[in-house]
């Protein structure tokens, strides 16, 4: 097949581009390198099956040639960036997928929509299925991103009941690995960047709220498998290993053998209590779960930024 990848110069999209065409697709890249680096995908460049746009989504797409499916991962993803950029996100939310399923339309394509276990907002059902409705503050600092993920799936969704596309969404829940940027305020690049240079460790809150941490490669297996079965609803695709901040910086700690300690901050607003997938569904309709264990996955994450951290 011949598949776009928007956000493709991204962290989780560089790695969605090698694994596709590891599989044998050829890949349009489509990035305005808003967060993303072409350095996620230097290593691409001369790939006869391989081509990258640089363009911004919410301006109107021109692909030349045949496309069979659109994956659509433009968007800022970490707290900071789409605070940094609300305004941003929030029209790659809306416009953005707007260009990408009126593309997907045009070329006679699937699509799969890169949505966010933010749509659960700082949940109340714990952990959290797919008919969960979640609970979001929409004026909050993160509802620019969390609201424009919903918005985001609401088209997708009138798009396949309106006009018959076979549109998707992949919740995904705190993915991490390499090409992350050391710099982008996720706890996973945060801690262990911490931690290499003998910094404390800056745990928000009394760190006692929850995230359930899956490695890229189990996340982009997901995204393949929805692509190649389109499932017809929203499905969550996390790994479902529960733990506190304050135990992962712990863990941060004994993986990389630091000295570093634990020093506590402001808790940002709205940051959810809780988060955890429920992925019955996604075991059920994909065949799927996640394979990478926390502890082998981080250690090829610190491997990573002791090469790349400032
Ligand atoms: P990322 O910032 O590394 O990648 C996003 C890419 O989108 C960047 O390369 C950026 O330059 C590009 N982009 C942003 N706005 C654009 C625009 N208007 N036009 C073209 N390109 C644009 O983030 P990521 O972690 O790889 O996230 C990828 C996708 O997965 C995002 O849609 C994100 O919301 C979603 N997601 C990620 C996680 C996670 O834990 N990493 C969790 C849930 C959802
Ligand atoms: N966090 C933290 N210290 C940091 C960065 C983040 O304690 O240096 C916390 C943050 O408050 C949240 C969790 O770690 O509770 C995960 O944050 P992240 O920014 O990775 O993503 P989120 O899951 O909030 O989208």
């Amino acid at each position: 097949m011949r598949i776009l990848v928007t956000g493709g110069a991204g962290f989780i999209g560089s790695h969605l581009c090698d694994r596709l065409l590891a599989d044998g697709h050829s890949v349009v890249a489509l990035d305005n390198l808003l967060t993303g680096s072409v350095d996620n995908i230097s290593h691409l460049a001369g790939r006869g099956d391989f081509s990258f746009i640089r363009h911004d989504v919410t301006e109107y797409i021109y692909v030349g040639g045949p496309l069979d499916f659109v994956f659509h991962l433009a968007s800022p993803a970490s707290p900071v960036d789409y605070m940094t950029y609300p305004i941003q996100t929030l029209k790659v939310g809306a416009l953005g997928t707007h260009k990408t399923l009126g593309l997907a339309m045009e070329k006679k394509a699937g699509y799969l929509l890169a949505s966010t276990s933010e749509v659960y907002g700082d949940p109340l059902v714990h952990p959290q299925p797919e008919e969960y409705w979640g609970n979001v503050n929409p004026v909050g600092p993160r509802g620019v991103y969390d609201e424009a993920k919903r918005f985001a799936e609401a088209l997708a969704f009138a798009y396949r009941r309106f006009h018959g596309l076979r549109a998707g969404a992949a919740r995904i829940f705190n993915t991490y690995g390499p090409r992350m940027r050391s710099n982008d305020g996720r706890v996973v690049p945060n801690f262990i960047c911490q931690a290499l240079s003998g910094e404390p460790l800056t745990v928000y809150g009394d760190g006692s709220q929850t995230r359930s941490f899956c490695y890229v490669s189990d996340t982009v297996d997901g995204l393949v498998r929805m692509m190649e079965r389109d499932p017809g609803t929203p499905v969550n695709i996390g790994n479902p290993d529960e733990m506190t901040v304050r135990e992962f910086a712990e863990f941060v700690i004994r993986l990389t053998g630091s000295r570093s300690e634990v020093a506590y901050r402001e808790l940002p607003l709205d940051d959810p209590k809780v988060r955890r997938p429920d992925i019955s569904l996604a075991r059920r309709v994909l065949d799927w779960e996640p394979r990478v264990g926390l502890e082998a996955g981080l250690a090829k994450t610190v491997d990573f930024f002791r090469e790349h951290r400032p």
